[in-house]
C-alpha cells in the first residue's frame, strides 16, 4: 500500500462489493474493497453453491434490460478469470398460467421479444417427468435461465480486481465513516482511509452502515437443502433446467440440477422467513428447518423426496417493497448504496458492479435504474 487515499471505498466485498471492485479497476479507479470477514465466507448472502438466473423477470419489467447486460457481463468475467461461472442450462417456471410466476414471467418474454415455450400440463408431465404438479397448470421453459456458482463469482472479481490492481482485504471491518465536502473518512479496526467516493454494499449488515435513511430493511434467516433423489438420473444437469414452482401465496420454492459443485438435489423456498440480526443469527439447524422444503418434495417432486445430505442457513436483506436499493445517499452526494436485494440479487452481481461504478465516477447511469431509488419510499 502506497498510501491511505483511494478514488474509492467500497465496503462490503460479497458479491456487489466484489463485482463493484472489479469494474472500478477495469476502468483505471483506485479502489480499495474492505470486507469484514474471508473472502468469500458463509455468514451472509452469497454461499451455497448455486444461484438462479432468469431473463423473463416477473417482478418487474426494468429488471430486463439489467439482466441482459448483467449475462454479457458474466461472460466478460468468465473470459478475463477463465473460469466457468454462468450455466445457462434454461429455466422452467410451474403454476397455474394466471399465477404470478407463469403468467408474469409469459408477460416478461413477451413485451421484451424473449425466446420461451409455453407447455400444457400434458407436455410439462412428458417432457419433465420428474414433476407432478395440478390438471390446470401449466409450464414456461425458458433458454436464457440457468445458475451461477457464487462462491467462485466472487472470488473471480476479487482476483480479477487484485490483478487490475484494486486493494483489497480481507478481516477489516468499518467501524465508522464520514463524508464532507473534500471526500469521504473510513475508519476501520486497523487504520483510517480517505477516499472520493464511497460504496455501501454491506449485504444484511447495511442497517448499521447506513442507519439514517429511514427505510427499514428486514433481515431473514433462509434455510437451503440438499437431498439425494430417488432416481438420480433423473436430476443431473443437462437432464433438468433451473426451475421454480408458484405456491400460489406469494411464494415460490425453487431449485437446480445436480451438479458436482455440490452434494445431491439442492431445494429451496423463495419467500422471507424469520426475521433475524445477522451478528445474532441461528446458523445451525432448527426443527422445522427441513419442512420449508420437503413438502415441496412430497408434493410436487416425489422422485426427488429422498435422504437429507445438507442444510444451510443464509441471509435476505428484504427491501420494504422487494425491490432492490440502488442509488446515491440523499444527504452525501460523494456516496453510493446497493442494499435491500431481497433474496433475488444474486444473478444481477455483475450489472450492479458496472451500475455502482457509474454512479461513484459520474453520478448518473445510461440504464433504467429508476425504479430501485429511494425516491419510490418518499414517495410512497
Ligand atoms: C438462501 C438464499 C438463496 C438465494 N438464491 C438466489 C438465487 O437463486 N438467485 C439470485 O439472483 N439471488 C439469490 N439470492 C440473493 C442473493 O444471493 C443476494 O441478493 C446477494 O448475494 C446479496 O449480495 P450482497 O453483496 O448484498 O451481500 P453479501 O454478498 O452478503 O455481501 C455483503 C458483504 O458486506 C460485508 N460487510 C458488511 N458490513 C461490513 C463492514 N462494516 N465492514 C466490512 N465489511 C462489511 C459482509 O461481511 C458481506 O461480505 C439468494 C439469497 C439467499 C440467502
Amino acid at each position: 500500500m502506497t498510501n491511505n487515499h483511494f478514488d474509492v471505498i467500497v465496503v462490503g466485498v460479497g458479491a456487489m462489493g466484489s463485482a463493484a471492485c472489479w469494474e472500478l479497476a477495469r476502468r483505471g479507479v483506485r479502489v480499495l474493497g474492505l470486507e469484514q470477514f474471508d473472502i468469500p465466507h458463509t455468514r451472509g448472502s452469497s454461499h451455497g453453491y448455486s444461484r438462479v438466473t432468469r431473463t423473463a423477470y416477473y417482478e418487474h419489467s426494468d429488471y430486463v434490460p439489467l439482466l441482459q447486460r448483467s449475462h454479457i457481463l458474466w461472460s466478460e468475467l468468465e473470459a478475463e478469470s477463465a473460469e466457468k461461472i454462468l450455466h445457462m442450462v434454461g429455466g422452467l417456471y410451474l403454476g397455474p398460467l394466471d399465477g404470478e410466476l407463469v403468467g408474469g414471467s409469459l408477460r416478461s418474454a413477451r413485451e421484451h421479444g424473449l425466446a420461451h415455450e409455453l407447455l400444457d400440463r400434458a407436455a410439462v408431465s412428458k417432457r419433465f417427468p420428474q414433476f407432478t404438479v395440478p390438471d390446470d397448470w401449466s409450464g414456461l421453459l425458458e433458454p436464457q435461465a440457468g445458475f451461477l456458482l457464487p462462491e467462485l463469482a466472487i472470488s473471480a472479481f476479487v482476483n480479477c480486481a487484485l490483478h487490475r490492481g484494486a486493494e483489497i482485504h480481507g478481516h477489516e471491518e468499518v467501524k465508522a465513516w464520514h463524508a464532507d465536502a473534500s471526500g469521504v473518512t473510513v475508519t476501520t479496526a486497523l487504520r483510517t482511509y480517505r477516499a472520493d467516493k464511497l460504496i455501501f454494499s454491506g449485504g444484511a449488515w447495511s442497517n448499521s452502515l447506513i442507519h439514517d435513511l429511514g427505510v427499514p430493511l428486514t433481515v431473514t434467516r433462509q434455510v437451503l437443502g440438499w437431498v439425494w433423489p430417488k432416481t438420480p438420473a433423473a436430476f443431473k444437469a443437462g437432464t433438468l433446467p433451473v426451475w421454480m414452482i408458484d405456491r400460489l401465496d406469494g411464494t415460490t420454492y425453487y431449485g437446480f440440477p445436480m451438479v458436482t459443485q455440490s452434494p445431491g438435489l439442492k431445494v429451496a423456498v423463495h419467500a422471507p422467513l424469520d426475521r433475524t440480526d445477522p451478528n445474532h443469527v441461528e446458523r445451525g439447524i432448527l426443527p422445522g428447518d427441513e419442512e420449508t422444503f420437503r413438502s415441496c418434495l412430497r408434493r410436487f417432486i416425489p422422485q426427488g423426496d429422498g435422504p437429507l445430505l445438507a442444510l444451510r442457513t443464509c441471509l435476505y436483506t428484504n427491501s420494504p417493497d422487494g425491490h432492490f436499493i440502488l442509488d446515491r445517499h440523499p444527504r452525501h452526494e460523494r456516496v453510493v448504496l446497493a442494499a435491500g436485494f431481497s433474496g433475488h440479487g444474486f444473478k444481477f452481481a455483475s450489472v450492479i458492479g458496472e451500475l455502482l461504478a457509474d454512479l461513484a465516477c459520474t453520478g448518473q447511469t445510461r440504464q433504467p435504474i429508476g425504479f430501485l431509488g429511494l425516491e419510490r419510499f418518499r414517495k410512497g
